[in-house]
């Protein structure tokens, strides 16, 4: 089914509202371009960023959560964007996999199972999508995710 992901990315970054405001965190959502409609599991796309946006509060004190969308050279882009704690170089290879966390004492203080990535990168996948990460320890993390569409579906209507 052809979805619109600015709408699902929408609904996701309103529900993470409430609790990056209580942590006093700003969420800014910027769709870029006009976003062609996507072949698309709707729920899984919203587990993706629901995923994502958790992340990015939970490993966050203070600053920002950045969201946006764009289209370029036929792949749909989604970047979510932290001012947290980061992730070490020696860590990052790692994130990815089943229930990995960094630090464990401090990663249980702050709860969660390690399984949140793992199932982001399947359901991407599964979209045939990538997904990769920049990280800065004590600066911030950046997660991307490309969608790439097939031809039939550049021909879309643009929301
Ligand atoms: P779950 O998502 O299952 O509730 P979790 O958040 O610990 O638990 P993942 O989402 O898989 O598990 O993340 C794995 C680890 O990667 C986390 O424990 C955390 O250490 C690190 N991590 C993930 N996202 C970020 C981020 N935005 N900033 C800093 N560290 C992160
Ligand atoms: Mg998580």
């Amino acid at each position: 089914e052809k979805i619109d992901l600015t709408h699902v990315l929408e609904m996701a970054v309103n529900k993470i509202q409430i609790k990056a405001e209580e942590k006093r965190l700003t969420v800014h959502y910027n769709q870029e371009t006009d976003i062609p409609l996507f072949v698309a599991d709707g729920y899984r796309m919203e587990q993706i960023f629901t995923n994502l946006l958790e992340n990015a509060v939970r490993y966050t004190e203070e600053g920002s959560i950045k969201v946006t969308i764009s289209y370029h050279h036929s792949s749909i882009r989604i970047r979510i964007s932290d001012t947290g704690i980061g992730i070490s170089d020696k860590d990052i290879p790692h994130l990815f996999d089943r229930f990995y966390r960094v630090d464990k004492s401090r990663s249980r203080s702050l709860g969660g199972t390690g399984l949140g990535l793992s199932i982001v990168k399947r359901l991407v996948g599964v979209h045939g999508g990538r997904i990769h990460l920049d990280s800065v320890e004590g600066k911030g993390t950046t997660f991307t995710i490309l969608f790439l569409l097939l031809e039939e579906e550049n021909h879309n209507e643009k929301v």
